[in-house]
């Protein structure tokens, strides 16, 4: 039997409620021991108005709600208790010392969700997708992630692993029964069966590209010359006054980074110090991260100034975002009449032969043209999969299993081919199915569970 676990299952801080969870087997015991509760055996899953002892002095510390979960029926699978007191961080510090001098230890970062799991409450994707809930940050990934956590993974998977696991019982059964190779026709039976399964996995592994967009979005860097407008531009963007907005050359020394969210995908802008080169050490330093942010970025808009001639500087930033995903922001267009921006745009796809990215007229001042720059973020992005109501595969683990089970798969099919024995044709099969099984962790090791459970918050 596991020691109780106890800790805190909302946010530090102060707040209006605070809600300290217990589960084990002495959960009971141990918030009984706080609330003096006379009933024999506490009402499970009801909340209870009691006042919160100090066993040690006697004094009324708080009055909680206070919700006992019996064991199975309960989020762990063992008796839990959930002990809501007021938000107060001295109070609620004050509760888990007195859980833990009462026999509970602290729970570490997503051990009641690995309890969860191993008491059979869910498996691993929809314990993982309770991790993705908590850390959404646009209602569509977190309306992935309830999917997710209300069984579609495995739901998904099911008919894919039954199709192999019937694919592997007729081989293997083949095998156990027919004397000599089998006939041609079996074999080309079972390579279309594998084949279509191939695709179909595949298929499923390609949601990814948008499940990742929508859970981890993109990173974008902003680059372009001192003074072009880019902190201006990061502000409008931001509708705050994050950066500092200066009309001193050289001002944006470090990078700001700062999270948005553009049609639905969670956004990243970076904004960068001026690419140019300089003496100033810590302007270099700048200089060279701002390089290196550029290289790791999605997307990378280069800013220009409209009223002001393209110059060498320009140029030589162009040139460095070349051969990466970048679009240019125009800047400035409030500074010029329209038909001078419309000469400007023709001028500059004409000359800078290199120009290969979208160009945007902008005026980061009055806003003119941030809607079809926000648009022209996200487009190259947007793929037919993010509006479709599917389920995505959001996890970079889930993918990359997806993907080793179709590699081996494959591997079989090209086996099949080459008329090598079903004995060794079937390890890739083998190996597929165990692939598939670790997604809802049927077939994950303790290893690969901590490592999986470590990136859970304490308390959950
Ligand atoms: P950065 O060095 O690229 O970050 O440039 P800033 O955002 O600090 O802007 C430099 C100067 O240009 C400031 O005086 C801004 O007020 C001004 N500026 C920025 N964007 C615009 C714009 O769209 N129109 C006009 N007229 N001025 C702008």
């Amino acid at each position: 039997m596991q020691q109780t676990i106890v800790a805190l299952a909302t946010p530090n801080g102060r707040s209006g409620i605070g809600v300290i969870r217990l589960s084990g087997k002495d959960a009971f015991a141990i918030a009984k021991g706080m609330t003096a509760d006379d009933d024999i055996e506490p009402k499970p899953r009801t909340a209870l108005l009691r006042q919160l002892h100090d066993p040690h002095t006697g004094d009324v510390i708080d009055e909680a709600l206070v919700t006992y979960f019996k064991a199975p029926h309960s989020f762990t699978g063992e008796d839990v208790v959930e002990i809501s007191c007021h938000g107060s961080p001295v109070l609620l510090r004050q509760v888990i010392d007195l859980c833990l001098a009462a026999g509970a230890r602290l729970a570490d970062a997503g051990e009641f969700t690995l309890r969860a799991l191993s008491n059979g409450q869910m498996d691993l994707a929809e314990a993982e997708a309770i991790r993705d809930l908590i850390d959404a940050q646009t209602t569509a990934s977190a309306r992935q992630a309830v999917r997710q956590m209300r069984g579609e993974m495995s739901l998904s998977l099911q008919p894919l692993k039954d199709e192999l696991l019937n694919i592997i019982v007729v081989l293997e059964s083949a095998l156990e029964f027919v004397e000599d190779d089998l006939p041609e026709t079996q074999i080309d039976k079972v390579k279309r069966s594998l084949t279509d399964l191939t695709d179909r996995i595949r298929h499923f592994a390609s949601t990814y590209e948008a499940g990742h967009l929508i859970r981890d979005g993109l990173r974008v860097a902003l680059v372009g010359r001192p003074n072009v407008g880019k902190s201006s531009l990061f502000n409008a963007l931001l509708g705050t006054e994050r950066a500092i907005v200066t009309n001193i050359a050289g001002t944006t020394r470090d990078q700001i980074h700062e999270r948005l969210v553009i049609n639905d995908i969670p956004v990243s802008l970076i904004d960068t110090a001026g690419l140019r080169e300089t003496s100033d050490e810590v302007e270099s330093i700048g200089v060279e991260r701002a390089k290196a942010v550029m290289n790791d970025a999605d997307l990378v808009i280069v800013m220009l100034d409209a009223s002001i001639q393209t110059s060498p500087e320009d140029r030589e930033i162009l040139q460095k975002v070349e051969g990466l995903r970048y679009i240019v922001a125009l800047n400035k267009i409030d500074k010029l009449p329209s038909t001078d921006i419309d000469n400007m745009i023709a001028a500059e796809h004409s000359h800078l032969r290199y120009l290969r990215g979208m160009i945007t007229p902008i005026s980061a001042k009055t806003g003119d043209g941030l809607d079809e720059l926000i648009n022209a973020i996200t487009s190259p992005f947007i793929s037919e999969d993010i509006g479709s109501s599917g389920f995505l595969i959001t996890d970079a683990r889930h993918h990359d299993l997806l993907q080793r089970s179709a590699d081996e798969l494959q591997t079989s099919i090209d086996g099949l081919d080459s008329k090598m024995s079903e004995e060794i044709v079937l390890i890739g099969m083998h190996n597929a199915l165990k692939y598939l099984g670790e997604i809802t962790g049927e077939t994950t090791t303790e290893d690969m569970l901590t490592r999986i459970f470590s990136t859970f918050c304490i308390g959950k």
